[in-house]
C-alpha cells in the first residue's frame, strides 16, 4: 500500500476524551472515529488489525471442530420473554419496536437464538457434540462507555455456544474450549491468565474469565504467581485450573489458598469468558434430544465470548511505548514500513519502487511511506503506526546499495544490502 494514496488520518495532537494509551493511540493512528459515545467507525488501518485478530480466532475454533454461523443483529423479544431474560436484562439491552409494534431488541448476546436454532433441528444425541459460533456486533448500552473500544457499546464479540448430552460430556468441551483460548491469545503475543469468575447474570455452574495483565485493566486480579512460570505445552486445563486466580468479589481473602508471598495482584482487562451453564436455555427454549436409551432431555450448554475488538485496544496496552503502537507480527496492519527519503529523487525512487514490488510479489505486507515529507514526521509516523520492521532508504542507498532495516519492538537498527532485506525478514 501506498501511504500517499491510502487513507490513513494520524493526529499530531493527543485527544483529550483519551485517559488511556491504547484509546490515545487508536485515535492518533487514525484507527477509529468515534461517531458517538461508545460507538466507532473503523478506518482503514484499525480495519485490518481488527480483521486479523477475526482470522486468528475464526483458525483456533476451527480447529477444534466448531462451526461458524452468523445471527441477525436484531432479534426478537419473544425468544428473551421464554428463557426469562427479556425483564432482567434491565436498560443494558437496546429495545426497538418495527412498524407493526412488535418489540425488538439488539442482540447483547445470543443464547436464546442459537439455542432455538438448535431445538429446531437437533433432535437426536446423534448430532453432538455440536459447537456453533459467530463473530458478529453486540449492543450493550453500558453505563459508562470508556477507553475507547474496550468498554463500546457497539462491540465486536465471538460468541460460541455448546450443546452436549450430559454434564460430562459438556465438561469435556468446555475444557478443550479453555485450552483453545489459551492457544488463541497467545497467538496474539497475549499470556491469558484464567481466572475464576462469578456465573452472574448468565448464572451456572462453571466460568473462567481470561485476563491480561495492564495497568489499566478495570479488574483486579489476584494469582499465584506459579502462572507466569508455566511454559506453552503446561497450559492445559487439569494444570491451569489448579492453580488460584480470581479477580474482584470472587477473591476472598479467607477462601485464598495461597501464602502471601506466592499471590499476585495485578490489574486485567477481561478479553474472553466461558461459561457452562446446564440448561437454563434448553430447558425453557425446548431445545431437546433422544438419548440412546430413547428417553427425551435437554442439551447440556455453554457460551464462550471473546472480546475481538476489545482485544485491539487490549494489545496495545500490552504492546507499546511512548513513540506509539508495537504489533505483535500476527496481528499487524502490515509487516513492514518502507520509508523512503528521497521522494521526487528519480534514482532513489526507482530502487524504492523496485523494493516495494518486490516485497509485494513475495506477500510481504508493506506500506510504503512515498510521501514528499519531512524525514522527522515520516519517522515519527511510522514508529506511531508500529509495524513490526522498517526500511529505510535514502541518498546513501545509491552510493553504498545498503538499507537500514529497524526493529519496532527493539528498537535495533541494522544495515543491510537491498538485495538482502527481503529474505532478512
Ligand atoms: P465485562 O465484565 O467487561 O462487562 P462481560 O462479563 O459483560 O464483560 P461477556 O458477556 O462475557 O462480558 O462478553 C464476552 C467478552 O466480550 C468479554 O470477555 C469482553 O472481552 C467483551 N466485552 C464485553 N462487554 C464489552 C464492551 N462493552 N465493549 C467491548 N468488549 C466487551
Ligand atoms: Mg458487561
Amino acid at each position: 500500500m501506498r501511504l500517499s494514496q491510502y487513507f490513513i488520518p494520524t493526529l499530531k495532537e493527543t485527544p483529550a476524551e483519551a485517559q488511556i494509551a491504547s484509546h490515545r493511540l487508536m485515535l492518533r493512528a487514525g484507527m477509529v472515529n468515534q461517531e458517538t459515545s461508545g460507538i466507532y467507525t473503523w478506518l482503514p488501518l484499525g480495519l485490518l488489525v481488527l480483521e486479523k485478530i477475526q482470522k486468528i480466532v475464526c483458525e483456533e475454533q476451527d480447529r477444534i471442530g466448531c462451526h461458524k454461523v452468523l445471527m441477525p443483529t436484531i432479534q426478537p423479544a419473544e425468544l428473551w420473554k421464554k428463557s426469562g431474560r427479556y425483564e432482567a436484562y434491565g436498560k443494558e439491552m437496546l429495545r426497538i419496536t418495527d412498524r407493526h409494534d412488535r418489540e425488538m431488541l439488539y442482540g447483547p448476546t445470543n443464547e436464546e437464538v442459537i439455542t432455538d436454532v438448535v431445538a429446531q433441528y437437533v433432535k437426536s444425541y446423534r448430532a453432538l457434540p455440536l459447537v456453533l459460533y459467530q463473530i458478529q456486533w453486540k449492543f450493550r448500552d453500558e453505563i459508562r462507555p470508556r477507553f475507547g473500544v474496550m468498554r463500546g457499546r457497539e462491540f465486536l464479540m465471538k460468541d460460541g455456544y455448546s450443546f452436549d448430552l450430559s454434564s460430562e460430556a459438556a465438561t469435556e468441551t468446555y475444557k478443550k474450549i479453555y485450552e483453545s483460548y489459551l492457544r488463541t491469545f497467545r497467538r496474539m503475543g497475549l499470556t491469558a491468565i484464567p481466572v475464576r469468575a462469578d456465573t452472574g447474570a448468565i448464572g451456572g455452574n462453571l466460568s473462567h474469565e481470561f485476563q491480561i495483565v495492564a495497568p489499566t485493566g478495570e479488574s483486579t486480579i489476584y494469582y499465584d504467581g506459579h502462572f507466569e512460570s508455566l511454559s506453552a505445552e503446561d497450559m492445559t486445563f487439569d494444570v491451569a485450573s489448579k492453580l488460584y486466580a480470581a479477580a474482584d468479589e470472587m477473591h476472598k481473602v479467607e477462601e485464598c489458598p495461597l501464602p502471601v508471598e506466592q499471590l499476585k495482584t495485578a490489574r486485567g482487562i477481561e478479553i474472553g469468558h466461558i461459561f457452562y451453564f446446564g440448561t437454563k436455555y434448553s430447558e425453557p427454549l425446548g431445545a431437546k434430544v433422544t438419548t440412546p436409551d430413547g428417553q427425551t432431555i435437554p442439551l447440556e450448554m455453554g457460551s464462550y465470548g471473546i472480546g475481538v475488538s476489545r482485544l485491539v485496544g487490549a494489545i496495545i496496552e500490552a504492546s507499546h511505548d511512548d513513540k506509539g503502537i508495537i504489533w505483535p507480527e500476527s496481528v499487524a496492519p502490515f509487516k513492514v514500513g518502507l520509508i523512503n527519503l528521497k521522494v521526487g529523487d528519480a534514482k532513489v525512487d526507482a530502487l524504492a519502487e523496485g523494493l516495494y514490488n518486490h516485497l509485494s510479489t513475495k506477500d510481504i505486507e508493506v506500506l510504503y511511506d512515498d510521501r514528499d515529507e519531512r524525514a522527522g514526521t515520516k519517522f515519527a509516523d511510522m514508529d506511531l503506526i508500529g509495524l513490526p520492521w522498517q526500511i529505510v532508504l535514502g541518498n546513501r542507498t545509491l552510493d553504498t546499495g545498503m538499507v537500514e532495516l529497524k526493529n519496532r519492538k527493539t528498537g535495533e537498527k541494522v544495515e543491510i544490502a537491498l538485495e538482502q532485506v527481503a529474505d532478512k525478514i
